[in-house]
């Protein structure tokens, strides 16, 4: 009596577990969220898209790559963030005064 009480229970324990899981295979969510959505190849990083060059850069002392911005026109340095003369402006300057 004991035996097939056991060897019943544990019939019945299998089958909700396969149940389980297929249940939860069966309701398994799409995939969501930014972190999983196809990456876009055409939009690049903030970084890359702006115009850069190399000058030389007050703060440090060397020449290190800048960065133009577009809005505010600003020189920016990439590595220390200061803002330093547009070589494009003072270029632009000089042809008007001469
Ligand atoms: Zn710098």
């Amino acid at each position: 009596m004991s035996d097939q009480i056991t060897v019943g229970a544990t019939a019945v324990m299998t089958s909700l577990v396969g149940l389980t899981l297929l249940a939860r295979w069966w309701v398994r969510p799409e995939p969501s969220g930014r972190h999983r959505a196809p990456t876009l190849v055409l939009l690049r990083c903030p970084t890359s898209a702006l115009d850069t060059e190399a000058a030389f850069c007050r703060a440090e002392g060397r020449v290190t790559v800048h960065a133009r911005t577009r809005i505010t026109k600003q020189f920016v340095c990439t590595e220390c963030r200061s803002s330093n003369p547009d070589p494009l402006t003072a270029d632009e300057a000089r042809q008007e005064a001469s």
